[in-house]
């Protein structure tokens, strides 16, 4: 027989409502049954003293952390996953900026590689996000213009085929031209066709859309701002109820924004967008061989001035939706888990705390700080993991 264990005393944050007195049963690294008040008699029980109990995060789009750059090596890629996990996030997408092909095929296997790896101690990986390299040169912004490049079948084909079926989401420009024809390529390879680093006008997004994308790739940033009368892909993602990225650090969009995309989009997704300096604190890196100058903990290109990444955490981008957007724990948490979770298709299997699902939690406190993760019945070290924003 499985061993069971029972987490209890704890507000469990579940798609119906918050559980206040909570439990959740799991064995086999699956949730097996929630309930509130007394738990199972006869279990190995975990008293949480009542913190808040959320499904483990879920980050499609993390470039670094902790001071590794995942593209610097296999062995960085893995070190800012098992950062980023101690923050909350359980499950992880890969982002990999606009670089030369063989560069991206080469990180496309180290990413293949860690998704063959499994789940472990340190981390989930579930694919790869390639954030460019068919982007706009307008609205590039950190994405080094001198490696973008049309949109081409043939180079897809070749990225596609080096992430070994891990390939998970695909950033791309709708207007530029071959643009709409490359999205059901992108959707054949098993990916998720995102708009975003665009110059798209509302009718080029709303035919990307039509061709199968169901992401906007952080909303308000890279892209035209929002215009009465040449509403752009922001006005098409929130009116249709696009999946949208927001990287809630109050630095890329203000508070507002990201209550206005919850509220209108009722598809909000969290994403930290990180780089290595996340965790770090102020000083000098690298992003896609370009220069990042980091200060307050906002990260922008020496050169330019550009935003470039952020040094945000899922823990963090949880705790201002709540405590500065106004959003309801309930809202924050489906924008951190289950929204992400349903654009990669695997809401089934994690995203929320119902039977069924991955036992994979984040512990917070009072104030929304992550005290402990959880995940395959492991526990994860976070006494290092207090946030630098
Ligand atoms: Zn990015």
């Amino acid at each position: 027989m499985t061993a069971t264990r029972v987490l209890a005393g704890a507000r469990v944050v579940t798609p119906g409502g918050v559980l206040v007195d909570g439990w959740v049963e799991t064995a086999a690294g699956r949730i097996t049954d929630v309930g509130r008040g007394g738990p199972p008699a006869g279990t190995d029980l975990v008293d949480l003293g009542g913190a808040w109990l959320l499904p483990g995060f879920v980050d499609l789009h993390v470039h670094g952390g902790g001071g590794f750059d995942a593209t610097a090596s296999p062995a960085d890629m893995a070190a800012a996953v098992a950062f980023h996990r101690a923050h909350g996030t359980t499950r992880t997408l890969i982002s990999l900026v606009t670089a030369p092909v063989d560069s991206l095929v080469q990180q496309l296997g180290w990413v293949a590689d860690l998704v063959d790896a499994g789940p472990g101690p340190a981390g989930h990986v579930v694919g790869a996000h390639l954030e460019g390299p068919f982007l706009s040169h307008a609205r590039c912004g950190a994405q080094n213009p001198v490696h973008l490049l049309t949109p081409d079948r043939a180079v897809l084909a070749r990225l596609a085929a080096a992430g070994r079926g891990t390939l998970r989401s695909v950033t791309i420009a709708p207007e530029l031209p071959g643009a709409l024809d490359l999205i059901p390529d992108v959707l054949a390879a098993g990916a998720v066709a995102a708009i975003g680093h665009t110059d798209a006008v509302y009718a080029d997004a709303w035919a990307a859309i039509e061709a199968g994308a169901t992401l906007a790739t952080h909303l308000f940033n890279g892209m035209r701002p929002l215009h009465h009368r040449e509403p752009g892909v922001i006005a098409a993602a929130l009116g249709c109820g696009l999946a949208c990225e927001v990287i809630n650090d109050g630095v890329h969009v203000h508070p507002a924004i990201t209550a206005l995309v919850a509220r209108t989009s009722q598809n909000l997704v969290l994403v930290t967008d990180a780089i290595d300096a996340a965790g770090v604190g102020d000083g000098e890196f690298v992003l896609g061989g370009q220069d990042v100058r980091v200060r307050n903990g906002e990260a922008r290109l020496a050169a330019t001035g550009s935003l470039a990444g952020s040094t945000l955490t899922m823990d963090d981008a949880v705790r201002r939706a709540v405590l500065e957007c106004g959003l309801s724990i309930e809202v924050a948490s489906a924008a951190a888990s289950g929204n992400p979770a349903r654009v990669l298709g695997i809401d089934d299997q994690c995203g929320a705390i119902s039977a069924g699902r991955a036992a994979e939690f984040a512990v917070l406190d009072d104030d929304l700080r992550v005290v402990q993760v959880i995940a395959g019945g492991v526990a994860c070290e976070v006494q290092d993991a207090t946030t630098t924003t």
